[in-house]
């Protein structure tokens, strides 16, 4: 391509006078003026006589500075003559051994060269009417007689001289119509050939002015049309309109451009790749830059033809691409998306853009950012683009890239996008794979507790049952025995009693175990009615009066009177009932408070106890099921009492909590709605 329009270019230069090509006309001056002399050189004039005397006349009285006088001394040596050149006019004498001068004439009408050229035949002093007659026959236009008059001699040659002059301008004229005319066509058909090719074509003098562009090539150094161009300085826009960069992002000084270079004859020939930034539009373009030489006779360049092809969207589909694969590399090397988010925004920042926000929708539905990169923008920034980072049905969140300086394009929108949909999978990947592995350890947690749980129900539930059986065969015993009436019966009777209260254990273990199942499968009926709080507490107070005193420890109710509530009654003694005899469980039989009071449109009841308390940590826990914070061998329990008590005081619209510290005891505290 490049040397197509390097001949192109150069042929353009041959021809002349081209208005079109104004800047080439400097260069045909000298032609010019070269050709004015062509037209005032000696003509020639051809002397052909046998006689040297005759010949040496001849010259002498045609001896001019507007002359060159040619002899030749027989017919043949007359036609090597007019082989070789063109004439003027030929005198030519009749009378010649061997071939004569009309035999002459004959031949010289023959030869191509010198079809037309005028001879005057010099004859005899009188020529007879027959010679005259096979004269103008053989093509002769003229006689003279010898002797000449010299005077009728030079006026009759300069005649001839004259017209051949004449005929010589008119010819080297129709030379040069012909010759414009073609350039005419062949500019013409470089136009269109150069207006159809792809690549942008410039070219210019050692002065930068541009002789030649297609509007692709003007276009790309920064002008609108190659009309805008021509003429003028093709570096005009740099630096202003135009920004140039090598393949490495560094500058190029114009001093540096292919162009230049070629016509300082450096010939870079290698063909350079070079970015370059449109103020207009603030997009960068990519170009294979090519510069070649045209030189002059003395082989100096005094043209460099610039080709420009444009590479900038097969640069950045591979850009694009490579991007996108390093992305998605470093999006599959881990789960860990907050750590891969920065990484592709170091990445992000480092490629497509100055500055970068990743930022993920959080649970409460606000944006969050993940990652910052690059230099935040100051002031007005040029289009940022924002894109969604895209889970399978949702958004996660967002993207924003911005650019100094740069516009972004569709393309631009494009490969984000991809970047929010590759970022959006992997993100939403890691959390899936994350709440897997979050679902199976909440499973195999599920499973380890219900195994606790069967081995503690099962130590639980053993427990009264031995004792059970244990009381029963030492009263069926006592049956037997041989013992006062009064003494049998005392012992019955409390075996019987302790009986009774492992039954009641056995029956609270098994309520509780029935109630989880029903909480579980939705069935925890709660018949509602409005219930005095105070005296509901007072009443399980006094009906466990007897376990505590038991325990050692002292129990001190403090309320404010009637607090009225809306509340299954049964189920709320159960609350309190849980709530108190963990107090005497853990509490270590010191003195347990109960209190009871309204807050706003809260009532407020407090079971506190100065017992072994929670650590922080097992706070919340405690309150789902068979959770317990202490040993199975050191208290027992199936750590279902404050799981039921949670799901009664939710059922019920209210919340429950606790405050402790190791070792100072621990208040639990229900809060309900009054009525
Ligand atoms: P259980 O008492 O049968 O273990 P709960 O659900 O009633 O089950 O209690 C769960 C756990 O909470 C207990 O195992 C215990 O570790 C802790 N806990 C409950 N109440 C108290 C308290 N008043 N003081 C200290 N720890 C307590």
């Amino acid at each position: 391509m490049i040397l197509a329009v390097f001949f192109a270019a150069r042929q353009l230069c041959r021809f002349r006078h081209s208005s079109f090509y104004k800047a080439f006309d400097f260069k045909f001056e000298i032609d010019d003026f070269r050709g004015t002399l062509l037209i005032s050189k000696p003509v020639n004039i051809l002397l052909v006589d046998d006689r040297e005397d005759n010949l040496l006349a001849l010259n002498a009285v045609l001896r001019s500075q507007e002359y060159r006088l040619i002899s030749a001394t027989s017919g043949k040596d007359a036609l090597a003559c007019l082989e070789k050149d063109d004439f003027a006019v030929i005198l030519l004498d009749v009378q010649m051994p061997g071939m004569d001068g009309l035999e002459t004439a004959r031949r010289v009408r023959r030869m191509e060269r010198s079809i037309n050229t005028p001879i005057i035949l010099v004859t005899g002093m009188f020529p007879d009417e027959e010679h005259i007659r096979l004269g103008y026959e053989v093509g002769a236009v003229d006689f003279v007689p010898k002797p000449f008059d010299p005077r009728i001699m030079k006026c009759k040659v300069a005649v001839f001289a004259e017209l051949f002059r004449k005929n010589e301008t008119i010819r080297e004229q129709e030379k040069q119509k012909a010759a414009e005319e073609e350039l005419r066509r062949s500019r013409d058909q470089l136009k269109v050939i150069f207006e159809r090719v792809a690549d942008g074509i410039v070219v210019h003098n050692p002065d930068r002015t541009a002789v030649y562009a297609n509007d692709r090539g003007a276009q790309v150094v920064g002008f609108e049309t190659a009309d805008a161009l021509m003429g003028h300085d093709v570096t005009a826009a740099f630096g202003n309109r135009i920004d140039v960069f090598d393949e490495h992002g560094r500058p190029v000084p114009v001093q540096d451009l292919t162009s230049r270079r070629t016509l300082r004859g450096e010939y870079p020939e290698q063909e350079a790749v070079q970015r370059i930034r449109y103020s207009n539009t603030g997009l960068d373009r990519w170009f294979v830059v090519s510069s070649r030489p045209v030189l002059d006779a003395a082989g100096k360049p005094y043209l460099a033809v610039t080709i420009y092809r444009d590479i900038t969207e097969e640069k950045r589909k591979k850009e694009d691409e490579r991007f996108l694969a390093d992305a998605t590399a470093v999006l599959a090397s881990s789960l860990d998306y907050q750590a891969m988010i920065e990484k592709v925004a170091v990445l992000a920042a480092e490629r497509i853009a100055d500055w970068c926000k990743f930022q993920l929708i959080d649970e409460t539905g606000k944006l969050q950012a993940l990652a910052v990169e690059g230099t935040e923008p100051t002031g007005e920034a040029l289009d940022p683009v924002v894109v969604p980072i895209h889970g399978r049905d949702k958004n996660l969140g967002a993207i924003q890239l911005h650019s100094k300086g740069r516009k972004y394009d569709a393309v631009d929108l494009a490969l984000a996008q991809e970047l929010g949909r590759r970022v959006g999978m992997a993100v939403e990947n890691a959390m899936l794979y994350l709440d897997v592995q979050a679902q199976r350890e909440r499973l195999q947690k599920a499973v380890q507790s219900r195994d606790e749980f069967i081995s503690i129900a099962s130590h639980e539930l053993k427990t009264p049952v031995t004792s059970l059986i244990l009381h029963s065969e030492m009263a069926e015993l006592q049956l037997n025995r041989k013992a006062p009436a009064e003494e049998i019966r005392e012992r019955i009777r409390k075996y019987v009693r302790i009986s009774a209260s492992q039954i009641d254990r056995l029956s609270r273990l098994i309520e509780e175990m029935l109630d989880v199942s029903r909480i579980g499968s939705g069935k925890l009926a709660m018949e509602l009615e409005l219930v005095d709080l105070s005296r509901l507490v007072r009443g399980v107070l006094g009906d466990f009066s007897e376990q505590i005193r038991e325990t050692g420890a002292q129990a001190a109710f403090d309320a404010v009177g009637e607090v009225m509530v809306r509340c299954d009654r049964y189920r709320m003694e159960q609350v309190v009932t849980n709530l108190l005899t963990n107090a005497m469980k853990y509490g270590g039989g010191k003195a347990i408070q109960v209190g009871l009071r309204t807050a706003g449109s809260n009532a407020l009841l407090t079971v506190r106890d100065h017992g072994i308390g929670i650590a922080q940590e097992d706070q919340e826990r405690i309150f789902q099921r068979f959770e317990r914070a202490v040993p199975a061998s050191d208290v027992s329990g199936l750590g279902l009492g404050l799981y039921i008590v949670k799901q009664i005081i939710e059922g019920h619209g209210g919340q429950v909590g606790v405050k402790s510290q190791p070792g100072q005891g621990a208040t639990f505290t229900v809060t309900l709605p009054i009525v």
